[in-house]
């Protein structure tokens, strides 16, 4: 172990769209993998195809990609030694087979001959029987069709006549085995809680326990990293490698803590309805029809994403927060990732973006503002894209209060387009014969200004609200409302500035002419 390469794989099944635990699952293992000068592979697990979904394994690719995640071997991503990476692909290479033809050889797996009405029925008697945990183990194979029960003779006389069989692992009776974990440490666990797995069926097609071990063993993958769900399986795999004389080739195994609800109340679903997506891109469900929303085109940026998932179990033992990619990889180690599930914050994920919002310069926000503001602007008569400096000044103030860049144009819509309501509470309150005097004397006050910059502009307004006797802060909310039609927004002078003078001083001249003095 001490000298082998450090080779993680991300082994996904084509099952469905890629969800986040599955692309954390895919980030820790990238991180390791890229801590340690190692190689990250992707392999597709293919093998059970009645659960195969068109589209899944694009998908797969597409959303690695869209996080940076990104193999240096494997589908999609370009061959390495190992090709092909596809297991129903590598089923020809008739690696798996040879692996189940040796531990039949060396009496470790059978045949089993059962169908699936007999199987069906020897539930129904063990559960008639009360038995807690019905299964296929090395007390019920006694009674099925298989080669331990069946005579020399009557297994090669179905074997010719093409009965259908699977190899099944023959798991010992009342066995202790012992595993370590690198996040769980020692783990141990009772045979008689491990059934007789399936490992290969007739077609030659393995299950997901032989071919994930035969593909780990030739792709010679240091540590296997997957979710808590796969801890009941690993005894059994432990068995496999240790009967395939390949102990010294296992993987070492990092089994990560479950996502779980918002309030800690169980696992995560793919259908949480907290807004958030659970999905990294939109990914619609051809068998189901269902539509789920993805991260991407729900405006995250995927330093975000990634920044959120790396902190759902693993912390780096500081209070820092904020990690780039590299600075991940720099960070990350399986000894801080955390044996109990982890609590997904949707505040907290939205957090994360608006940091990297803030972190972004009014250059790149208005790079990614400007198609949402043509497709906007189109449809409205009269209006012409700013100058870019403009869209620049109005991603500079609104990006503040913002989380998302999808939402500049509902906060910063006035930017665009004059108001044409004003809002009724400020209104209410504010709007009386000595404010509105004071907005027409502000409109001809700035007409005097030679430039128009947010300190003068302010200067001004208080010189003109203190020159009627009124307290400025008195008016300032009036003020915005006239410019904007709405009682929030960013800093008030800074927003009158980028208006502009003229504008500026239209907007309170349309006030005064559209608000009715009570
Ligand atoms: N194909 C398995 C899955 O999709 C992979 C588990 C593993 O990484 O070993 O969950």
């Amino acid at each position: 172990m001490e000298n082998k390469k450090v080779r993680l794989r991300f082994a996904p099944s084509p099952t469905g769209g890629l969800h986040m635990g599955g692309v954390r699952t895919a980030l820790f293992s990238y991180l390791f993998a890229k801590k340690h000068k190692g190689d990250f592979i992707l392999r597709i697990e293919d093998t059970d195809q009645t659960r195969y979904v068109k589209g899944a394994e694009e998908y797969i690719i597409e959303s690695l990609k869209w996080c940076g995640i990104e193999p240096n071997e494997g589908v999609g991503f370009g061959d390495g030694p190992h090709a092909p990476y596809r297991q129903s692909e590598r089923k020809e290479l008739g690696i798996y087979k040879k692996y189940a033809d040796q531990l039949i050889a060396s009496g470790h797996a059978y045949y089993a001959f059962d169908t699936s009405e007999e199987l069906d029925a020897m539930r129904k008697r063990l559960e008639a029987a009360k038995v807690a945990a019905p299964q296929y183990n090395s007390v019920t194979r006694q009674n099925m069709r298989n080669s331990i029960t069946l005579s020399e003779d009557e297994v090669k006389k179905l074997m010719t006549a093409g009965t259908p069989y699977v190899v099944r692992l023959k798991v010992p009776r009342n066995e202790e085995i012992r595993f370590h974990d690198i996040i769980r440490g020692w783990v141990v666990v009772n045979s008689t809680q491990v059934d007789d797995k399936v490992l290969l069926k007739s077609d030659g097609m393995p299950t997901y326990h032989l071919a994930h071990i035969v593909d780990d063993i030739e792709m010679e993958v240091s540590h296997a990293v997957r979710g808590e769900e796969w801890l009941p399986s690993a005894p059994a795999h432990i068995l496999i490698y240790r009967y395939l004389g390949c102990e010294e080739k296992m993987p070492l195994l990092a089994h990560l803590p479950l996502i779980l609800k918002p309030d800690g109340n169980g696992k995560l679903s793919k259908r949480d309805k907290s807004g958030i997506p659970m999905f990294p891109l939109n990914w619609h469900d051809e068998r189901t029809g269902e539509n789920y929303t993805g991260y991407r085109e729900t405006g995250f940026f995927p330093e975000a994403f990634v920044n959120m998932l790396a902190m759902l179990g693993w912390n780096p033992g500081t209070t820092q927060e904020i990690f780039s990619m590299e600075e991940l990889i720099e960070a990350f180690s399986f000894e801080r990732v955390n044996k109990s599930g982890a609590k997904f914050d949707p505040e907290k994920t939205k957090w994360f973006n608006q940091q990297y919002l803030r972190k972004k310069t009014d250059a790149e926000l208005a790079e990614m503002f400007r198609p949402l503001l043509e497709e906007q602007l189109k449809n409205i008569p009269n209006t012409a894209m700013p100058s870019q400096s403009y869209i620049e000044g109005v991603c500079r103030l609104v990006k503040e209060k913002s989380h998302f860049v999808n939402e500049f144009w509902a906060s910063g819509i006035y930017f665009f387009i004059a108001p044409k309501t004003y809002d009724a509470d400020v209104i209410k309150k504010r709007w009386n014969e000595q404010s509105a005097a004071f907005i027409k004397s502000l409109a001809a006050a700035f007409k005097t200004l030679n430039t128009f910059t947010a300190p003068e502009a302010e200067g001004i307004f208080k010189v003109t609200a203190e020159a009627q006797g009124i307290a400025p802060g008195q008016v300032m909310q009036l003020f915005r409302v006239c410019l904007s039609g709405a009682a929030g927004g960013p800093m008030l002078f800074e927003m009158a500035e980028l208006l502009g003078k003229d504008e500026v001083i239209k907007r309170l001249e349309t006030a005064i002419e559209v608000i009715k003095v009570p």
